[in-house]
C-alpha cells in the first residue's frame, strides 16, 4: 500500500498544499518549524482517525484562517484498488464547536469503521516513551496496533473504559454506603467479559510484536546484544488456559480490597510489559542512541506483524528518525527500511542520509508549504 497523493488544507500550518508521492523513499528535509512533523501527523491521522499530538480538533485547525474549510486528504493504492480517504475539521466560529468527519471513497463513514484503513507505522520523537514513559504508554502502542487492525478489539476496549468508570464509582458508594454489592456485581461480570477479550488480545499480538522485533533488532544492530520483550498482565499467572470463571473468582477474591481502597485493582488498565537488552530492563540501562534503536526496531516489528497479518506492507512514516545514531547504525536503518513498499522519512537537513536518491524523491518543507523537486 502506498500514498500517491496527499492534500492539506487549513491544516496547521499549511493553507494549501498538494504532493504527489512515489513508492520506496520520499524523503522531507527542511529546518526546524517548517511542518514536517506536521505532515505526518496529518498523514498518521488518516490512518488512526486522530492527531498522536492533540485531542484538541481546534489546535490543527490553521489559526487565523477565515475559512472553515479544513482537511487532510490521501490517495492510497493498494494492489489494483484506490482508496480515497478524508478527514474533514470544522470549527463553527460563531459557538466554538469543533467536528470531525470522515469520508471514503465519497461516502461518510464512522470513525471506527475509518480506522485502519490506511495502515501506517509511525515513529516519532515521543514514541522513546514506549521505553521509558509510564505503563500507560505501552497499552497505547499495543491498543493502537490492535485497534488498526481489529475494530471488535476497539470497541471492548471502549466498553472497558466506560465499565472502568463506572465500577470505580461503585466501589467508592460501596464504601460510603450508598451502594450495594449487587451493584458492583452487575459491573464485575462486565468488566471480566470485556477484560479477557482485551487481556487474550494483547497476549496474542505481543508475541507476534516480540518475535517480529527481536528479528529487526539483531539486523540492526549486528552484534551480540540481544533484545527480549516480556507482557506484564495484571491477570498475571493465567497464561493461554484463562478463562471468564478463573478472573471472575479472582476478583470476588479481592473483593474487599477493592471496596476499602475504592477502585479496581485488577484488570487490563494495569497491563504492562518490559524490554530487555542482555536482560538488563532497557528503560533503565540502555543509552539514548540505544532506546532510539530499540524503539525503531519495535516500530518496523509492529510493520512486519501488519504486513503478515494483512498481506500487504503499511507505509512507514519515520519522523527525524536518524538523529541521535552513529554513521554505521543510520546507514543500517536506511538498508533496512529501503525494503518498504513506501517510505516518508523527515530530517532537518540533508547530511543525516547518504543515500542514493533521485530528484524526485526529496520534496522540500519550508513554512508550511512542500516543494517537489
Ligand atoms: P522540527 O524540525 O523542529 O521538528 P518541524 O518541521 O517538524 O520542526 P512542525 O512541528 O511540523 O515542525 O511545525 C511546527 C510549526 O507549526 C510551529 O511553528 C507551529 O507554530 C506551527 N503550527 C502548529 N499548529 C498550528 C496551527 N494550528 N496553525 C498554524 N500554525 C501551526
Ligand atoms: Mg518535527
Amino acid at each position: 500500500m502506498y500514498l500517491s497523493k496527499f492534500q492539506l488544507k487549513n491544516f496547521r500550518n499549511y493553507s494549501d498544499s498538494t504532493i504527489e508521492l512515489g513508492t520506496g523513499l520520499n524523503y522531507f528535509v527542511g529546518e526546524n518549524g517548517q511542518g514536517k512533523s506536521n505532515f505526518l501527523e496529518a498523514v498518521y491521522a488518516l490512518s488512526i482517525g486522530k492527531s498522536f499530538r492533540t485531542s484538541s480538533i481546534r489546535s490543527l485547525i490553521k489559526f487565523d484562517n477565515n475559512s472553515t474549510d479544513s482537511f487532510v486528504r490521501g490517495i492510497a493504492n493498494q494492489d489494483n484498488s484506490v482508496l480515497d480517504l478524508s478527514l474533514i475539521l470544522n470549527l463553527d466560529k460563531d459557538s466554538s464547536r469543533t467536528t470531525k468527519k470522515y469520508l471514503f471513497n465519497g461516502s461518510d463513514i464512522s470513525s471506527i469503521d475509518f480506522i485502519g484503513k490506511l495502515n501506517v507505522v509511525l515513529f516519532e520523537a515521543r514514541d522513546l516513551n514506549i521505553i521509558i514513559g509510564n505503563p500507560a504508554e505501552r497499552r497505547k502502542f499495543l491498543d493502537i496496533h490492535i485497534s488498526q487492525q481489529d475494530h471488535s478489539y476497539l470497541r471492548a476496549l471502549q466498553r472497558y473504559n466506560k465499565v472502568l468508570t463506572s465500577r470505580n464509582k461503585v466501589l467508592k458508594e460501596i464504601k460510603l454506603r450508598k451502594s450495594t454489592r449487587i451493584e458492583l456485581e452487575f459491573w464485575t461480570e462486565k468488566i471480566v467479559e470485556d477484560g479477557s477479550i482485551i487481556f487474550k488480545e494483547r497476549m496474542k499480538r505481543l508475541n507476534q510484536i516480540r518475535d517480529e522485533t527481536i528479528k529487526v533488532f539483531s539486523n540492526l544492530v549486528r552484534n551480540d546484544e540481544r533484545l527480549e520483550i516480556s507482557f506484564r498482565p495484571s491477570f498475571r499467572d493465567f497464561g493461554t488456559d484463562i478463562t471468564i470463571e478463573r478472573i471472575h473468582s479472582l476478583y470476588n477474591q479481592i473483593s474487599d480490597k477493592e471496596i476499602a481502597a475504592g477502585t479496581t485493582l485488577i484488570g487490563p488498565h494495569r497491563d504492562d510489559f518490559e524490554i530487555f537488552v542482555n536482560n538488563k530492563s532497557s528503560s533503565e540501562f540502555s543509552s539514548r542512541g540505544q532506546i532510539r534503536t530499540i524503539t525503531l526496531a519495535l516500530k518496523l516489528g509492529e510493520a512486519n506483524v501488519i504486513s503478515k497479518n494483512k498481506n500487504q506492507a503499511p507505509i512507514l512514516a519515520l519522523d527525524d528518525v536518524l538523529s541521535e545514531l552513529d554513521e554505521r547504525r543510520r546507514k543500517t536503518v536506511m538498508d533496512y527500511i529501503s525494503d518498504y513498499e513506501q517510505i516518508l522519512l523527515t530530517a532537518p537537513n540533508s547530511d543525516l542520509i547518504n543515500y542514493d536518491l533521485k530528484k524526485s524523491d526529496v520534496f522540500k518543507v519550508h513554512s508550511g508549504n512542500i516543494i517537489q523537486n
